[in-house]
């Protein structure tokens, strides 16, 4: 791209050369037209410059498991995680929303990062922690919580769109190669998830007799995986129709609502100002849909048939109780 430009100077420059030389208008106006031509050209190509070549290009990182690896470890974690945690009822307001939602954003996915035989779905968990968190292969689960404590469809969108960029990056089992070379058991892996999700004591003893600590390979993410996340999560929402810079505001939301505990969602390396300042970053290298999608009758009475419902536990307690 860079020697086209260069053409182009060479021949503007060439252009002008010639036109110096001659006395002639009617020439004078027909090389001031090409000018004109040029001009626009290198225009153009700036702007294609600018508009395409400049969106940040993530690096995928080597992952020794296959594509059905991930997909089974996904199944057989969301199985047990189902089982334990209790979820908010398929086809009602709120799960039908949130799925729509998510479908909409899974279509903004880049090419380049779909993996046949994944199959993402979406869940609310009936828990008022504000979390999110997703499994490889396709499940993904939204908190009660993080839903209420979102201003609008496109805060909402943001995490979600966070969370789809962590399956379709696959970071769950590009962390675990790269924690170690063998592989793990897979009977053990759902367990551990699990335990991983809910944390503390708790999350501790639900982990136990499982392989401890696994389940962190899939849940908490280095810092360099959180900011291809969030810089995924930015592109696929501008494909979907979104402003990404309500992913942005979504983390001054989070923090504002959580108080001085940050919630699991934010309490991942990169501090909340830099993720917000790097999606506004990243926003301004992409096309803006006009108008871009951000908020919705459909959103706001899902977020107020949960204020109909009883208040919902947090998670550890939800686990305790056996929901
Ligand atoms: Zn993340």
């Amino acid at each position: 791209m860079i020697t086209h430009v260069r053409w182009v100077i060479i021949l503007f420059l060439r252009t002008r050369l010639l036109v110096k030389n001659r006395v002639d208008t009617t020439a004078v106006m027909r090389y001031q037209r090409i000018n004109l031509v040029i001009v626009s050209a290198i225009a153009f190509i700036a702007f294609t410059v600018s508009t395409c070549a400049a969106q940040t290009q993530i690096d995928v990182s080597d992952n020794s498991y296959s594509i059905r690896d991930d997909i089974r470890i996904g199944r057989q974690a969301a199985t047990e995680i189902e089982k334990q945690l209790p979820t908010i009822a398929e086809r009602s307001l709120v799960d039908n929303h949130v799925e729509s939602v998510g479908r909409r954003l899974v279509r903004g996915i880049p090419s380049r990062y779909r993996h046949r035989g994944f199959l993402y779905r979406f869940d609310v968990v009936n828990v008022r922690d504000i979390n999110a968190f997703a499994l490889p292969g396709g499940p993904l689960y939204v908190n009660r919580g993080l839903i209420e404590a979102a201003a609008n469809e496109g805060q909402l969108a943001g995490v979600l769109a966070h969370e789809i960029s962590h399956i379709a990056l696959r970071h769950g089992t590009a962390q675990a190669t790269e924690a170690q070379s063998a592989r793990f058991r897979l009977p053990a892996i759902g367990g551990a998830i699990l335990g991983a999700v809910i944390g503390g004591n708790v999350g501790g003893l639900v982990a136990q007799g499982t392989q401890i600590g696994l389940g962190i390979y899939f849940l908490r993410y280095k810092r360099e995986y959180e900011e291809q996340a969030d810089i995924l999560a930015t592109q696929i929402m501008s494909r979907a129709g979104y402003d990404p810079r309500a992913l942005a505001e979504m983390f001054r939301t989070i923090e504002r609502r959580s108080g001085s505990g940050a919630p699991q969602f934010l309490s991942s390396h990169p501090s909340p100002e830099d993720r917000y300042e790097r999606i506004i970053e990243e926003a301004n290298l992409l096309k803006r849909p006009r108008p871009p999608r951000h908020d919705s009758a459909q959103f706001q009475r899902a977020r107020r048939s949960l204020l109909t419902m009883a208040p919902a536990p947090s998670m550890q307690q939800a686990i305790r109780s056996g929901n």
